[in-house]
């Protein structure tokens, strides 16, 4: 396998992994990167090429992972109930509140308020008041609120007796040697599972009482699993989890939080509108394509480095829009030069044509008659 092969497969195998997790596709990069050693994908892909390649063996082992994974397919993975418009509306002691579920957990909102109550049964209701109302909230009020969770906690309630009504029986009741059947990987039964977020050994009484959330770092169901299928042998063997003690009530996180979106800019914005404006300045299908090959490098101070393909963007061209872009935000640009093989030969064609089409068409024909192309399947 060549090294962007062994990238690709693992691009394959993630999404196969989210496939049958059902999670979005991010998600199951950043997990493979995470086996790897990395902290997300874009690390993973950063360092690909340079002073790091996946092993066979490596690439092996995400691929046994993924196998054992998507063996379950079949499997009933989590269904999501509630939604934006089922909305509940009730006033508590007075005020007015709007009750929703999503993604298992609970929304409440008032004027200036909210209160979110996580699906694990382990977290603490999240409160959050607006700084506006800071000083008079009814929030303040350590009945009120107690009330407001308390109206939170019965809709939770409801949302997981749905829950629980398709769950197998053994899924939340031990039987007398604590084994638990896994919620929705029916066909595994156990009385020791493990968490793949954090490696935790968790007994069947402990998972099956909270709810099949890991009581160490609250993971959801999909990540428990009854065996640790994806340690290999010199990694650390999983500990047993140390969970919070029985019945105790959990105080509720509240904080103080300015709604009001904050510009902080950082360097992804940065780039994003500086390659706007690249395409803006661009004037031909060439200029175009040099946009978007243009390499746009901003360090810590936010100040920035653009630098243009050659045969795609003319030296003398002024990116004055990028220039402009930069002046707004009060960040010094420096352009510069690089060269490097063009995408496709005769780059010079691009500059007689707005439309990637007909530039598309003419680059085809110059190959046609002047080259070689290699034949593949579809439209011509
Ligand atoms: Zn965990």
């Amino acid at each position: 396998m060549t090294e962007n092969d062994k990238l690709k497969t693992l691009k394959l195998l993630a999404k196969r992994c989210a496939r049958a997790m059902g999670q979005p596709q991010h998600v199951a990069l950043d997990f493979v990167a995470n086996r790897l050693g990395f902290p997300h994908w874009n690390a993973l892909t950063g360092s690909a090429n340079r002073e790091w390649t996946p092993s066979e063996a490596q690439v092996a082992s995400i691929k046994a992972f993924v196998e054992r994974i998507t063996s379950y397919e079949g499997a009933a993975f989590d269904h999501v109930f509630g939604g934006p418009n089922a909305i509940t509306r009730g006033d508590v002691r007075g005020h007015p509140y709007e009750l929703k579920t999503m993604l298992g957990d609970v929304y409440m909102e008032g004027e200036g308020w909210r209160i979110v109550l996580p699906e694990n049964p382990s977290a603490a209701p999240n409160v959050e008041i607006d700084i506006s109302h800071a000083q008079n909230s009814p929030i303040n009020d350590r009945v009120l609120l107690a009330e407001a969770i308390g109206i939170a906690k019965e809709l939770m309630k409801s949302v997981k007796a749905r829950r629980f009504s398709d769950w197998p029986r053994r899924a939340t009741k031990p039987d007398a040697e604590g084994t638990v059947r896994h919620p929705f990987l029916e066909m595994e039964k156990s009385n020791l599972w493990y968490c793949l977020h954090c490696d935790a050994e968790i007994t069947g009484p402990q998972i099956a009482g909270n709810q099949w959330h890991c009581p160490g770092c609250g993971a959801s169901p999909i990540n428990i699993f009854p065996e640790a299928f994806w340690l290999g042998r010199n990694d650390e063997k999983p500990a047993p989890v140390q969970s919070r003690a029985e019945e105790q009530e959990i105080e509720p996180i509240v904080s103080v939080v300015d709604p009001r979106p904050r510009l902080d800019l950082n360097k992804n914005q940065v780039t994003h509108l500086i390659r706007s404006a690249l395409f803006e300045d661009a004037a031909s299908a060439s200029e175009r394509m040099g946009a978007s090959l243009a390499e746009i490098w901003v360090d810590d101070d936010l100040e920035v480095i653009v630098s243009l393909e050659d045969h795609y963007w003319p030296e003398d061209k002024e990116p004055t829009a990028a220039i402009k872009v930069a002046a707004l935000l009060g960040i010094e640009i420096e352009l510069e030069v690089t060269w490097s093989d063009p995408l496709f030969a005769w780059p010079g064609l691009g500059t007689m044509t707005r439309s990637t089409a007909e530039y598309t068409r003419m680059m085809l024909d110059a190959y046609r008659s002047k080259g070689i192309v290699e034949e593949r399947g579809g439209n011509r």
